[in-house]
């Protein structure tokens, strides 16, 4: 990938190996001219960044791009060039402000969870401190060990100075970095929240990365409640604004933009509540041999549909008795197979805690499920299926979703919450809500980012 490293006197490194021994004749030989060096290689690094964060890769193909193509730059010199502590600190720093300039980067999030894997809810981009130190301590480790009485002699001289494992740093600074970000008192709100109830699942969307870097910033910014939502710029940043909603008279916070604002009940989140319930008769039609789009997105459901498997109702008002109300579930499937009907109902809300309304569906259609029992004498389950608005998938989900043996990953109808969310916090903070970050572009997800999930899909 690069060509070695060029040295001011005009020699150049070959044979660069990722544990990096070969530079130890250089050093020994060697009058290397540090500053020189070290702006080469900043340059360089940064040339490269910011041909990463123009381009239109997707968040997760962005850090992998900057991972191999612009880290290794500065990491190969670690051991050759004596970097100071500040100067790689600086390095991280113009990094993150070049993200920032691209969208990729809210510049109130947190950044201690922008190194953490995307696995534990951190958008794992490699810090340069850490990777410079992790290959000093390999390099020291290397020296100590080894049987070679020149290499041991370099290690009792003092050429290296740290004495620790590379793996127990690479631990201990990422236990570090997820202290300080779940301890934060607004960043780390959600993570606290959503601890006891989130399924490994819940990380999938960052684990995949297929979504534009805008988007993938804008929900962790959200996330971390770093958006200047009227009420924060009001209460956080002094601002001399009102932080009411103008269309319900309530303080405009993250939540009430993504979930709670009756003025956007009856279209903004009810198209994400569909979306989702789409998504699941999509993969219920699949499952049943039922005519369905090819594509998940383009999916649209019919209020009957049968064939000798099976029946779907759609979004359908079950008439039995005068005296029942809740006879609309989302989705009813009447499995002519296996003799068995179930009542599915999606909710997508904010903080009301998962199990308090999987508990109100289960009350909301309990005298639907004994009628229909009664008449038809068939097995009847309620089958809420519940996702938080930034993205939470609750351990429940999975369980529900085996009941309904859907092929559907919980991951593609987080997918449709997620994307659908952005919309409209991107739609409301531009309009009444606050501001994003300065001079964001009003931009729409399709169809790009949605052929993007689809083709994620057929993986998952
Ligand atoms: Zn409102």
């Amino acid at each position: 990938m690069t060509e070695g490293i060029k040295l001011p006197d005009g020699n150049n490194i070959k044979h660069i190996d990722e544990t990096g021994y070969k530079y130890l004749g250089i050093i020994e030989g060697g009058d290397i001219k540090h500053l020189k060096m070290k702006d080469t290689i900043r340059k360089e690094y940064m040339q490269i960044l910011k041909a990463i964060l123009k381009s239109k890769l997707n968040a997760g193909n962005m850090i992998k791009a900057i991972n191999t193509w612009a880290v290794p730059v500065i990491r190969y010199s670690a051991g050759i060039v004596k970097w100071t502590k500040t100067e790689l600190r600086n390095i991280d720093q113009k990094t993150r402000k070049h993200m920032t300039i691209h969208k990729a980067l809210h510049p109130r999030e947190n950044t201690d969870r922008l190194y953490i894997t995307p696995k534990e809810g951190g958008r794992g981009l490699p810090s340069i401190e850490d990777c410079v130190n992790i290959e000093n301590r390999a390099l020291g480790q290397y020296l100590k060990t080894s049987e070679d009485e020149w290499l041991k002699s370099a290690w009792e001289e003092g050429l290296t100075k740290v004495d620790e494992d590379p793996q127990i740093y690479r631990d201990r600074r990422m236990t570090n970095k997820k202290e300080e970000w779940h301890n934060k008192p607004m960043h780390g709100q959600y993570m606290r929240h959503t601890k006891e109830l989130a399924s490994d699942d819940t990380w999938q969307w960052l684990q995949r990365g297929e979504l534009k870097k805008e988007t993938e910033g804008m929900i962790t910014a959200a996330e971390d409640q770093a958006l200047r939502t009227r009420y924060v710029q009001r209460t956080i940043d002094g601002n001399n604004i009102s932080p009411i909603c103008r269309k319900c008279n309530t303080k405009i916070t993250i939540n009430h933009i993504a979930s709670e604002c009756p003025a956007l009940a009856q279209n903004q989140y009810k198209k994400r509540h569909d979306s989702v319930a789409k998504t699941l008769h999509w993969s219920l039609c699949k499952k049943h041999h039922l005519p369905c789009s090819n594509k998940w997105y383009e999916h649209q459901p019919e209020g009957v549909i049968e064939n000798d498997q099976a029946k779907i109702l759609w979004d359908y008002g079950i008439r039995i008795d005068r005296v029942i109300r809740a006879n609309r579930p989302d989705v009813t499937l009447i499995d002519k197979i296996k003799r068995k009907i179930s009542l599915i109902d999606v909710a997508i809300p904010w903080d009301t805690g998962v199990e308090e309304k999987e508990k109100e569906k289960m009350d909301k259609y309990q005298d639907l499920k004994i009628k229909i029992r009664r008449i038809c004498d068939m097995p009847v389950e309620i089958v809420p299926i519940i996702i938080r608005t930034l993205s939470t998938i609750p351990r429940s989900l999975k369980r529900y979703l085996e009941k309904l043996e859907a092929e559907v990953a919980p991951g593609l109808m987080q997918n449709s919450v997620i994307l659908e969310t952005a919309n409209i916090v991107r739609r409301v903070m531009d309009s009444y809500g606050g501001r994003m970050q300065p001079g964001t572009p009003h931009y729409k997800y399709h169809p790009v980012e949605l052929e993007e999930c689809d083709k994620q899909n057929k993986k998952i």
